[in-house]
């Protein structure tokens, strides 16, 4: 299929997406994460909105969040979400908020909604809201210092220019990443900073070269990174590259050397896989995928090295030389 027809295809598909008549959150439930050096119990609540303005106007190669979306949602549809979170809240000291796109953006989440968020867990000791860098402003900056619970995660992705244009399309640069996290920085609201692992068109190592970097550029404005390696998502470039064979998830290997080699920057790095072990996230052979996992998600929790230190499994061999041969068949004049 060429490309233009994948596009037409996919624009097509977030068209009919959206045409889905779905009410109610896309999920809520309760997990453990870090907060303060010490393991808390979070609640997770995922609202289902409009979506992102970005995924309406063209939308990141490996984004399948417009699958969940929904044009019609209204503000009262958003309030009764909320609702219904607030019934399952049950004094969790962490509250993470996501939307299929931007928290922030008062085209997807009013500003009555978002206010709703802030004074229904006001006596959490933390609430994570998501945004994209453009909505992150002076004004929206002093309305998120009245409360003194509020964290702002920021989707940089990659602190590489040509990465975040040609290979994610991610409709923002670098300096625009730096203008929110300093804005952020300047009023005292901790950031946090997603960097993904093996964004399409790209190897292995390459792979892990740069999410390192990316993950020391973001250390200067972020209280915690979170590592994410892909997972493959529907009607996505991703997906369609992962068909034709074009495209692997990245190994839990990648995630661990990753993790470890940026053990020590003085900001806790966290990375739990979404769709890990399986064929559509990060993945090793199948056998130790499960105990790999583990690890890292023990290591994300209480920052000890030795979770990582102790994994072995003779996959790890086959791993290395992938890491160490794959950029021989690579085409380097498409890459910087
Ligand atoms: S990854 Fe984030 S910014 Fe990109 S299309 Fe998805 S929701 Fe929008
Ligand atoms: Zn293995």
């Amino acid at each position: 299929m060429e490309l233009q027809e994948l596009q037409r295809r996919i624009r097509e598909l977030r068209r009919n997406a959206r045409r889905k008549d779905i009410r109610g959150p896309i999920g809520i439930w309760s997990e453990k994460d870090r907060l303060d050096g010490k393991i808390v119990d979070t609640l997770v609540i995922i609202l289902r909105t409009k979506g992102c303005r970005w995924a309406y106007h063209s939308g990141c190669s490996m984004c399948g969040y417009f699958n969940d979306t929904n044009s019609n949602i209204s503000t009262d549809d958003l309030l009764a979400q909320i609702e219904e979170a607030r019934n399952k809240y049950s004094g969790e000291k962490m509250v993470k908020v996501f939307t299929s796109g931007s928290f922030l953006d008062d085209w997807e989440v009013p500003p009555v909604v978002q206010k709703e968020i802030y004074g229904s867990f006001e006596s959490a000791e933390r609430i994570i809201v998501e945004t994209r860098p453009e909505y992150v402003t002076r004004e929206k900056v002093k309305e998120l210092k009245k409360y003194d619970n509020i964290m702002v995660a920021l989707g940089l992705e990659s602190a590489n220019d040509t990465t975040l244009k040609y290979r994610i399309n991610k409709g923002f640069e670098v300096k625009d990443y730096v203008k929110a996290a300093e804005l952020l920085n300047s009023y005292k609201i901790p950031v946090k900073t997603y960097i993904l692992l093996k964004p399409p068109f790209i190897t292995e190592g390459m792979a892990i070269e740069e999410a390192i970097k990316s993950i020391i550029f973001a250390s200067r404005y972020s209280e915690v990174i979170s590592l994410n390696p892909m997972n493959i998502q529907n009607n996505t470039l991703v997906e369609y590259l992962w068909r034709r064979g074009e495209y692997r998830a990245p190994w839990l290997w990648s995630v661990v050397e990753v993790l470890k080699r940026t053990y020590e920057i003085g900001k806790d790095v966290v990375s739990y896989p979404t769709a890990g072990g399986t064929k559509r996230g990060a993945h090793n052979c199948g056998r130790c995928d499960e105990k790999v996992l583990k690890g890292i998600n023990q290591f994300s929790l209480t920052q000890k090295i030795k979770y990582l230190e102790e994994l072995d499994c003779p996959c790890r061999q086959r791993w290395e030389k992938i890491v160490k041969y794959e950029g021989y068949f690579w085409d380097y004049s498409i890459n910087s």
